[in-house]
């Protein structure tokens, strides 16, 4: 309509961002409804050891495929989910939810190693993170030993000094935490050594142009590099192809995650990686 009136082009981008925020209630709607219904689902991702070849963790990503919309990305409704206040109860079903996974595979005698959550910023930020944690894992029986916990790299540093206290806590009962997407968010590096985490997740847009790429293989080896020489374990996501995964083992990278090993599934279809065998 606006084309043909060409005195008023307003018209058009008004319409535009109608039809915008349209869609967004729409979809906000829709993710209420997800909630309530239950329609949304975990699939999870084995994470691979370089040295050995091993399973050592399986990451939980969260899944929405609505009536309407089709699937929607994580990407797109969780930050959704955080601007209208349904994080918290997405967050805490995630965590209930992977820990009962992993508890059912403990009890089946599975080798999992980690199950990993991703948790986002206000979840972390809220006083009470802490003890919904040992809560879940008291209530699910999981021992915290068998959970780490991924926080991007913002989300840490937005209130360091808050924040570093309660990963402390959870580090000291036993939880693993690792910085996700590093190097994509502000890293003052200097409170990458005040922070009480375990392992950097390598960002996978730089794991993309390994190993042609001069910047990304120059940027993949000093994160290794850095990572160890602060003694934390780093995980390289995003893995693709068999050159990338031989760079990176040759750069002495520690675990991988990706699509060359597995895309995330449903826990039926992820037989292959689901190995009984003795903990120790
Ligand atoms: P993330 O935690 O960095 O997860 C990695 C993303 O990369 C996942 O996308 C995964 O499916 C994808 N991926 C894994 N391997 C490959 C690969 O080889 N190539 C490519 N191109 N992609 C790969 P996904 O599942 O769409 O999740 C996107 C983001 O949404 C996650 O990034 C995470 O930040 C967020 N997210 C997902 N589930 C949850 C959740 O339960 N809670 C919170 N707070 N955030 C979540
Ligand atoms: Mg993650
Ligand atoms: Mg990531
Ligand atoms: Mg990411």
């Amino acid at each position: 309509r606006a084309k043909q009136d060409g005195r008023n082009n307003c018209a058009f981008y008004t319409e535009s961002l109608n039809q915008e925020s349209v869609a967004k209630l729409k979809l906000q709607s829709a993710l209420h409804d997800a909630i309530e219904l239950n329609a949304l689902y975990l699939v999870y991702q084995p994470k691979i050891s370089f040295v050995t070849g091993d399973v050592v963790g399986f990451e939980a990503l969260l899944r929405w495929d609505d009536p309407a919309f089709g699937a929607v990305s994580p990407a797109v409704f969780i930050p959704l989910a955080e601007k209208i206040g349904l994080i918290q109860d997405i967050g805490r079903w995630v965590l209930k939810r992977a820990c009962e996974q992993g508890q059912r595979w403990r009890e089946q005698g599975v080798n999992f190693g980690r199950i990993a959550v991703n948790v986002a910023g206000q979840q972390i930020q809220r006083s009470s993170f802490v003890d919904e944690v040992a809560e879940t894992l008291k209530q699910t029986g999981l021992p915290a030993s068998c959970l780490e916990l991924e926080v991007t790299e913002s989300y840490m540093m937005s209130e360091p000094e808050l924040v570093s206290q309660d990963l402390a806590k959870l580090g000291l009962m036993g939880v693993e935490l690792s910085i996700d997407d590093f190097g994509t968010g502000y890293s003052s590096l200097s409170y990458l050594k005040k922070l009480p985490i375990h392992k950097l997740k390598i960002d996978q847009s730089f794991i993309a142009g390994l190993p042609l790429d001069t910047h990304n293989t120059a940027i993949a080896k000093a994160i290794i590099a850095m990572g160890h020489a602060l003694n934390l374990k780093v995980v390289a996501e995003g893995v693709e192809t068999q050159a990338q995964a031989d760079f990176l083992k040759d750069n002495l990278c520690d675990h991988a995650q990706g699509y060359f090993y597995s895309k995330p599934k449903l826990v039926e279809e992820l037989t292959d990686f689901l190995h009984k065998a003795p903990r120790n």
